[in-house]
């Protein structure tokens, strides 16, 4: 059903598929308008018209590949210098299940280059303007292998485990500001993701897969309630609960003028 509250404009990155796609159309309902961006313009185009006809909310699309400096730079100007912009979705992302020492280093690079690189400048980009206008929200598409590294190629958990660790930083310097911050950690998505990573999804186990849909519902339900972080898999909430506080108990801690006791040489 179309939402007819006016959100202002929500920039969504890898809108062409999957995640961000199922993110175009939850926004788009809820009365955000959009602007669309990822390389497949053809894509985002036949998206923006379906959401436009369904909604009669504004649908833009950018096509831009945010691995190529000129294109990222036209997107950081578009956050920059739009002022109906409210929310950025930083979902555009790669990743393998390729064995670390087996990955090609330059496939490496690139997947820095947007699951890091490229998700830093569009919010280094966005970032003044929410804060000149007091308002404005970022949702950082990061992943459970954030906190579990081990499951799929180490540099993937890499890339997330710093989209977990920006979003902590940003929610730290900017929540005082009026903007919100939240990262999302899907565990396995039903998306094009798996094919693109060389393991397609048929041979996951069902059980451990989840449609875009509910994943994008959960993750905007979380960001409704005020979430920093958003696990929607994760049934046991006291088991994130109990490994946050233990990170934040912790802090204090992790810097003294002396070496701990146990690095005494024998
Ligand atoms: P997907 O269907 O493959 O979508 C990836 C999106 O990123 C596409 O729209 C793609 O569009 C865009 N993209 C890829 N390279 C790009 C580039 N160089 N420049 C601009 N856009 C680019 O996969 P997805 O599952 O929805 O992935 C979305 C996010 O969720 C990613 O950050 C991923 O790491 C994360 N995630 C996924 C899963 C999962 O199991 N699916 C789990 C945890 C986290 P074009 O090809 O048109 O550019």
């Amino acid at each position: 059903m179309t939402q007819q509250v006016h959100r202002g404009t929500a920039l969504v990155t890898g809108a062409s598929s999957g995640i961000g796609a199922v993110y175009a159309a939850q926004l788009a309902r809820r009365g955000y308008d959009l602007v669309l961006v990822a390389r497949n313009r053809e894509r985002l185009a036949t998206l923006a018209a379906s959401l436009t006809n369904e909604t009669r909310q504004d649908v833009e699309v950018l096509a831009a590949d945010l691995n190529n400096r000129e294109d990222l730079a036209a997107i950081e100007a578009r956050l920059r210098d739009d002022a109906s912009l409210t929310l950025l979705v930083n979902n555009a992302g790669i990743g393998t299940h390729t064995p670390l020492v087996e990955s090609d280093v330059d496939h490496m690079t690139r997947m820095i280059e947007l699951n890091v690189t490229a998700l830093t400048r569009l919010t280094y980009a966005a970032v003044p303007g929410f804060v000149a206008r007091g308002q404005g929200a970022i949702i950082n598409i990061a992943s459970i292998v954030s906190i579990a590294p081990e499951i799929l190629n180490g540099v993937y958990g890499g890339t997330k485990a710093f989209v977990l660790a920006f979003t902590h930083s940003l929610d730290h310097e900017l929540a005082a500001k009026g903007i919100r911050v939240q990262a999302v950690l899907p565990g396995a998505t039903a998306t094009e993701f798996w094919e693109v990573g060389g393991l397609p999804l048929e041979h996951l186990d069902k059980a451990i897969v989840m449609s875009a849909e509910d994943l994008v519902s959960a993750a905007i339900t979380g960001f409704e309630r005020g979430e920093t972080v958003t696990i929607p898999s994760l049934h046991d909430v006291e088991q994130w609960n109990a490994f946050e506080n233990a990170r934040r108990a912790m802090s204090p801690h992790l810097s003294t003028s002396k070496p701990a006791p146990r690095y005494r040489a024998a």
